[in-house]
């Protein structure tokens, strides 16, 4: 059994040093947990933020303890009632480790899609899906006709949530970085349009795609990409605030923007975090499922074999170079 040890905080990007590779014995069991074995680590931004000492929605990684991460794999041995070895399951309380023993109660057993491979439920059936589909359907709540800027638009949750708001009538421009990036979303996934924010001003872009303003932000970046929206959104506009990225490896927070423009022009602006909606996952299986099955909405992994290279692989949320949904492969299926 391998696992991956937080040793100190990292400052910016994550350097070697930071978090080690550790053996450790397979755990044994207490009554009540199962025995994991990991097959995908899904890599997550919000892990970095986890390693951060500051105020978070959940306690920080300690120093010496196992880095945190959603999980998904096979129980190979149980004491508990609830799960029986052979079954499939997710958590959040194994980390980025070969084997876990985890309490029972926050072991949920995986419902794999007809069809679909594993990975989606690590991905457009999980945690991604859910954030993309209640952070367009509930936090926003986009109606047909309004205009949606995405940010992170080509990402994991980005390129989900374009689709969904597509498919509810919203006109949907994304921002992402590179030409391949934004021609994946307008020539394949069916966005409006897409701003390359690495070659182009996105705020003179906005201003050529929507000259009347913008109606909804799912807000995935912050810092200047945020700011060029928030200065265009109208009378009423609503913002979903997701994620902020490119605040999470910065040592000096990146520029917040004026807030004087939540009075004038009668903003909502609402944070949200997928936890919350946990229990509402069948109405996103509802839904969602056709879409997936008849191909409607579109959806891609990046799997990265080998648990050894998982730092290397989170780095890659933060420079962009993956494409989709990141996991980690840590043993067959
Ligand atoms: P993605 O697959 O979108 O990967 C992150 C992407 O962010 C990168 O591919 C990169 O795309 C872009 N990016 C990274 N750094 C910057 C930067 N400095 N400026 C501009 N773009 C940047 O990851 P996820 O889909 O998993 O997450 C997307 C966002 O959603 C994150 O902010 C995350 O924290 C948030 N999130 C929030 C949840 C919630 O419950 N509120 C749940 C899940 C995710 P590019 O190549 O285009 O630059």
């Amino acid at each position: 059994n391998r696992q991956w040890v937080l040793r100190q905080r990292p400052q910016g990007l994550i350097k070697p040093g930071d978090l080690e590779l550790v053996e450790a014995p397979i755990p044994a069991l207490n009554d009540g947990e199962v025995l994991i074995r990991t097959i995908y680590l899904s890599l997550d931004p919000t892990n970095r933020t986890w390693m951060n000492e500051a105020e978070g929605y959940l306690p920080a990684v300690p120093l010496g303890g196992v880095m945190r991460g959603l999980t998904l794999g096979v129980v190979e041995e149980s004491k508990s009632e609830r799960h029986k070895a052979g079954d499939i399951v997710s958590t959040a309380a194994g980390g980025w480790s070969n084997y876990a023993a985890v309490a029972d109660n926050v072991v949920s057993r995986v419902h794999r899609a007809p069809g679909l491979p594993l990975t989606a439920n690590m991905s457009v059936m999980g945690m991604t899906g859910m954030t993309a589909y209640f952070g367009v359907t509930d936090v926003l709540k986009a109606k047909e006709g309004e205009t949606l800027v995405i940010s992170a638009a080509a990402g994991a949750v980005g390129s989900i949530a374009g689709q969904v708001a597509k498919a509810r009538g919203a006109r949907v421009i994304g921002i992402a970085g590179g030409p391949e990036k934004c021609r994946w979303l307008t020539e394949e996934l069916g966005f409006d349009a897409a701003i390359d924010y690495k070659n182009e001003d996105v705020g003179d872009a906005l201003d050529r795609l929507a000259p009347g303003g913008i109606d909804l932000n799912f807000e995935n970046v912050g810092g200047d990409i945020m700011i060029a929206v928030w200065n265009r959104l109208k009378v009423h506009g609503r913002m979903a605030v997701c994620g902020l990225i490119s605040a999470y490896n910065a040592t000096r927070m990146p520029p917040s923007p004026n807030f004087s423009r939540i009075i004038t022009h009668r903003l909502q602006v609402q944070g949200f975090l997928v936890l919350d909606y946990q229990h509402r996952a069948k109405e996103m299986v509802a839904e969602m499922g056709p879409w997936l099955a008849n191909g409607q909405i579109k959806w891609k992994v990046h799997v990265d074999d080998g648990l050894e290279g998982a730092l290397d692989s989170l780095n890659r949320l933060f420079t962009g170079d993956h494409d989709g949904k990141l996991l980690v492969r840590v043993s067959e299926e």
